[in-house]
């Protein structure tokens, strides 16, 4: 009798400990909704929101467009981004700027300097950038680590760029990783994270938030964070929608689109979706692409740069890096306010280019050749061996 007891009580207690593990993992603390009592104030916290920062009205507010690129940055693709974005300012006179969410994988550092050194962002995108996109559903905090964390201190040695320059990080695939990656952000000092799309809320578009509290936005690709991350951004991916209404993250993912060699089309595929913001609630604009999309399609290309051209003709809206619009909600301030304020600042850097290789790598057997900014490493560098030692 003594020992059913017994045993009832510890099912009732290891009953008890599987509902709280199947929320968040040890050590860390669960989301709390965020009720209109929640005490979450800017700068350092936000609750997931369509509401404008700062409670402006969308006449006064900055439309801030911020331009992606994703994956290795090369002698290829450079010439799109010098063609493209370079020497392109602001109706306030202040370098337009993009953000690069770099993978390392052939990866030029001598260029990425230069990108740095232009003004623009350099951003995160993992070491290996690997397939099959289940290794990054199911990648553990140890595994986000290698990828994330080490990939911060490497992009900083071989591109010799000021470590807290690197701000912040988008997962390959756009595939979550629950609460893993944001354990590696806090760990790290990374501020946010742009990999998660909503379809949800793109009219009115989803502003940028923390996750001191429960995230109300749509979980497109699970697994999402649960647990309470104080102080981490999150920059939601507002869809846009294609010519028959199917939501798409990326530009080149959308499907039914004008054709592509039709560039008065896409310039107005482009500006009718811009528009669903500007004429909106003015949440940031995304547009997230790929290079190679670019360059196969000459007249898509064509029809972005009117866009940038559009975008920096208007008086209220900003070409910005990722970056620059979570410093902007974290003291969102009126357009004319905004104007006033000095240009972005960085601190130069210098890259003495070595060629290095070739530098056999343990994960493939293969041989590469790197352009880097720093002593060269002794092997190809690596998950587990971010600087080559
Ligand atoms: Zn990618």
């Amino acid at each position: 009798m003594k020992s059913i007891g017994l045993l009832a009580l510890l099912l009732v207690a290891s009953a008890a400990i599987a509902d709280d593990s199947s929320s968040v993992e040890e050590g860390l603390v669960p989301a709390e909704p965020c009720t209109p009592d929640t005490k979450c104030e800017l700068p350092n916290c936000r609750c997931s929101s369509t509401n404008i920062p700062g409670g402006l009205l969308p006449r006064n507010t900055p439309q801030f467009v911020t331009v992606t690129f994703d994956d290795g940055i090369n002698v290829n693709n450079i010439i799109t981004y010098r063609n493209t974005l370079y020497n392109r300012f602001n109706s306030n006179g202040c370098p337009a700027g993009a953000t690069f969410y770099v993978s390392h994988e052939y990866t030029n550092y001598v260029i990425v300097n230069e990108l740095y050194n232009q003004g623009f962002e350099i951003a995160l995108h993992s070491i290996s950038h690997r397939t099959p996109q289940t290794y990054w559903l199911e990648a553990t905090t140890e595994d986000m680590k290698k990828e994330f964390g080490d990939q911060k201190i490497q992009m900083a040695h071989l591109a010799n760029i000021p470590y807290e320059s690197i701000k912040g990080m988008r997962i390959p695939f756009l595939q979550m990783t629950g609460n893993a990656s944001f354990e590696v952000m806090k760990e790290y000092d990374l501020e946010y994270d742009c990999t998660w799309p909503t379809t949800a809320h793109t009219n009115p578009g989803l502003w940028p938030y923390t996750l001191d509290y429960a995230s109300t936005q749509d979980c497109i690709v699970p697994p999402c964070p649960t647990a309470s991350f104080p102080g981490l951004w999150v920059k939601p991916l507002v869809t846009w929608s294609d010519l028959q209404g199917v939501p798409c993250s990326f530009v080149d993912a959308c499907f039914f689109t004008p054709d592509r060699t039709d560039e008065d089309a896409w310039y107005e595929f482009i500006v009718t979706n811009f528009e669903r913001h500007y004429l909106g609630n003015r949440a940031p604009f995304g547009f997230f692409v790929h290079e190679a999309f670019l360059s196969a399609w000459p007249a898509v290309t064509r029809a972005f740069v009117r866009f940038m051209d559009l975008v920096n003709n208007l008086p209220d809206a900003f070409m910005v890096n990722a970056h620059e619009v979570i410093d902007w909600v974290k003291n969102p301030v009126p357009t004319d306010k905004y104007k006033a304020q000095s240009c972005r600042r960085f601190i130069p850097t210098n890259c003495t280019p070595r060629s290095c290789g070739p530098l056999n790598s343990s994960h493939n057997g293969m041989d590469y050749w790197m352009q880097i900014c720093n002593v060269c490493p002794r092997v190809y560098p690596w998950v587990g061996n971010p600087l080559g030692l």
